[in-house]
Formats: C-alpha cells, structure tokens, sequence
C-alpha cells in the first residue's frame, strides 16, 4: 500500500532494515521498550493478524524472530514477542507486525 509507513519500510524506501528476505522485513523500533526492540512485517499489506489466513507466514515470521533473537545475542537471556491487533490490543500502525523485544528483563502485563 503506498501510503502505509511499513510498506515503505519493508521496500527499503525509509529507514534501514536489519532483515529481510522474499517475505518479510525487520528493521528497529523507533522508539524501542527495552535495549533490543525490532519489528518483523510481511512485504505483503496486511492491515492487522485478524486479517491473516496465511498459517506459513505467520509462521515464518515467528521463526524470523527467533532467528533474529539469536542474531542479536538474546536468545539464551530471552525476549517477548508481542503482536497487537487493532484499538483495544494496542495497534498504532495498521500492517501487521510482531515485535522482538529483549536484551533486558521485562515486566509482565499490558505495555
Ligand atoms: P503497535 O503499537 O503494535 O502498532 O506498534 C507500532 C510500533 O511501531 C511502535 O512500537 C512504534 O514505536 C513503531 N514505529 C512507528 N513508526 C515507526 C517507524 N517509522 N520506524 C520504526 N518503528 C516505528
């Protein structure tokens, strides 16, 4: 979508990516909740989860994340993955992503 801020993101049109491959693309939370914070999102537009159908790419994003965790040196301390879907759960930018957060303990309950 062209005027989806991630989209432009995910097209290497904006920002630096840290990631990306034929479905997806990482790059670093502007304002990050803890020392590691990156977002992972599908190059397709897709407004929010419960607007995916795609089980693979979904997947694939978790094991993105997973790959990326220990790429940043996190995987032994941990980390959270977090999606948030629509008003109440949270969702500011409306294309699907799922953040990587860690390198730090984090509090459990709603951020
Ligand atoms: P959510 O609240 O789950 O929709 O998360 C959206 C996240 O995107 C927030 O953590 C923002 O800080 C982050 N964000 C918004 N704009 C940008 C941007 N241009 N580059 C990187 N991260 C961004």
């Amino acid at each position: 979508m062209s005027d989806c801020i991630f989209c432009k993101i995910a097209r290497g049109e904006l920002g630096a990516l840290i990631y990306e491959d034929e479905k997806v693309a990482a790059f670093r939370d502007v304002k990050p909740m803890a020392k590691v914070h990156i977002l992972i999102v599908p190059k397709e537009h897709i407004p929010c989860i419960d607007e995916c159908e795609d089980g693979a790419l979904l997947g694939h994003m978790l094991l993105t994340a997973r790959k990326l965790a220990k790429r940043e040196g996190i995987s032994e301390s941990g980390y959270r993955l977090m999606i948030n879907c629509r008003e109440d759960g949270g969702q500011t930018v409306m294309h699907l992503h799922l953040h990587l957060i860690g390198g730090e303990k984090i509090c459990w309950g709603p951020i």
